[in-house]
């Protein structure tokens, strides 16, 4: 694990901690956390729904070594309760049923079932999702029916994105797919130099979907999730923070995106 020194105020400048700031972000090796300083005697950490933010509440006179060295030795159970939650089931079981919400690229729709004989469709207008299926279409192929739609309008989007990224970074991924993930929403084969999104990509807003092409294709130029890593990160998407931030804000978000 990697330690770096100091807390990131939230516009991503370091700043020491002289008392005037109450709030920032922490970053211990992989995990970011939010850092109040209260008046308050004891350290306290609380892992929050639905995703397992951290949020690290502090005595303000507490040091930012001391704060770090506490956060360190419950790692462990921070881990834990985060892995708990990515447990859970994120979206609550969907009845394939008219007044349904559904989301596509960040945006909220109601759905509508219309039930006719012939070939499986979906319209989107005006704020609806229209599900053409036969009467007999059980709940479970209806909602096979959705989910085919996304992964094709996903595949649609990163299709376009792609020629640019590939000659803004000068790279390109052998193989790229998409595919359902449990806890991550991009990830990178470096060896192989394949490169997999999550299907639920295609409920975010479209920058989201840029942000995770973006990560993981800088991942075919660096490895790590580094200063270099960052730093091509910013040349190339300079508001990648805010990308990544909404994508953590989004309502079905199932993991937080701590890079
Ligand atoms: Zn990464």
């Amino acid at each position: 694990m990697t330690l770096s020194l100091g807390h990131k105020s939230p516009n991503g400048k370091s700043s020491s901690n002289n008392g005037s700031l109450n709030k920032s972000s922490l970053e211990i090796g992989s995990l970011e956390m939010q850092l109040l300083r209260k008046p308050i005697k004891n350290l306290h950490i609380s892992v929050l729904p639905p995703d397992g933010r951290i949020r690290v509440s502090a005595p303000e006179k507490m040091t930012d070594t001391a704060v770090r060295m506490a956060v360190i030795s419950r790692i462990p159970w921070i881990k834990k309760q985060q892995n708990d939650f990515a447990k859970q089931p994120r979206q609550s079981n969907r009845q394939m049923v008219n007044g349904e919400c559904h989301y596509l690229w960040g945006k909220r729709y109601r759905l509508d079932v219309i039930e006719r004989s012939g070939k499986h469709e979906i319209d989107v207008s005006s704020g609806k999702i229209q599900l053409h299926v036969s009467p007999t279409t059980s709940q479970e192929n209806r909602a096979l029916v959705l989910s085919e739609f996304y992964r094709q309008t996903l595949k649609e989007r990163i299709s376009r994105l792609l020629p640019h990224w590939q000659k803004e970074l000068g790279i390109a991924p052998t193989a790229w797919g998409v595919k359902k993930m449990k806890t991550k929403w991009g990830s990178c084969n470096i060896e192989a130099r394949r490169i997999w999104l999550n299907l639920e990509l295609a409920k975010m807003p479209p920058e989201c979907l840029e942000f995770v092409l973006v990560h993981e294709l800088v991942h075919l130029l660096e490895r790590k999730h580094n200063d270099r890593f960052k730093a091509l990160m910013g040349t190339h998407l300079p508001d990648w923070r805010e990308r990544r931030d909404r994508l953590n804000q989004m309502p079905l978000a199932h993991n937080n995106w701590s890079y």
